[in-house]
């Protein structure tokens, strides 16, 4: 079942997200060559604290660190630690905060220094995708519009849509009812509704979309070690309009 949440608790989760939004624009201008993923996950924990956030991350099913950092043909979950971020690496940070309760969850990717056209056409593409999704989660709508018009984004521009991972509904839980692939034909799939909050968050592949886990148990890589590239926004529906929440300054004030 997909609750619905009420305007207060929507407003929570701006709260929330508007701190995962902050988090991430200062961990992207932290990244540099030579830094080590840690370093990320050192700020992230530190930036969440202050604020008076949970990670959300952090602790989930055993999960280790506060933020996900995934360089190059990690798609997502990476681990972060001891790999030295280089010049030309595709970085894509995941993170999660919960204030009293309630969750929001987003994620960027950020280039390094030079980077080749192909690449950065690669994370363009998937900002793209996730605009075009977020532009379908509206009332009358239905679920799998989303999906689709991400996947026309991605597959248009001759890149990978990973399956094996998916978006998914947010409020009281990180992963809440519905999952929200990034495939799929339209007109599909639950009637879109207002008070319902998603997760969006296309994770898109150089070339094949096959992915598979490495021994860490967590870190999630493309088979042919392509690169990818992952975007991700919380976004509400109600009956004014979409509403992303992870976004802001990070300090409680609006755009
Ligand atoms: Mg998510």
């Amino acid at each position: 079942m997909i609750e619905l949440k009420s305007a207060s608790e929507i407003e929570l989760m701006r709260q929330a997200g508007r701190i995962v939004a902050g988090l991430l624009a200062t961990l992207a201008q932290l990244v540099r060559p030579g830094m080590k993923t840690k370093a990320l996950d050192d700020a992230a924990r530190t930036y969440l604290r202050e604020r008076g956030a949970q990670p959300a991350f952090l602790g989930y099913r055993g999960f280790p660190a506060s933020i996900c950092v995934s360089v190059n043909e990690e798609v997502v979950h990476g681990i972060p630690g001891g790999r030295t971020i280089r010049e030309g690496d595709v970085v894509s940070l995941d993170a999660g905060a919960v204030i009293s309760g309630y969750y929001a969850d987003a994620a960027v990717t950020v280039t390094v220094g030079a980077v080749s056209p192909a690449v950065r056409r690669l994370v363009e593409t998937t900002r793209q995708a996730l605009e075009m999704g977020i532009r379908q989660a509206r009332t009358g709508h239905r679920l799998s519009d989303i999906s689709h018009a991400v996947q026309e984004v991605v597959e248009g521009a001759g890149f990978g849509i990973v399956r094996d991972f998916v978006g998914h509904g947010i409020g009281r839980a990180m992963h809440e009812e519905p999952p929200i692939p990034n495939f799929g034909a339209p007109h599909m799939g639950p009637r879109l509704k207002a008070g319902m909050v998603l997760a969006i968050e296309p994770m898109v592949t150089e070339r094949s979309p096959e992915v598979e886990i490495l021994e860490d148990g967590w870190t999630a890589v493309t088979k042919d070690r392509s690169r990818a590239a992952h975007f991700e926004h919380t976004v509400a529906i109600t009956d004014a309009g979409t509403d992303i929440l992870t976004q802001g300054d990070g300090e409680g004030k609006p755009d």
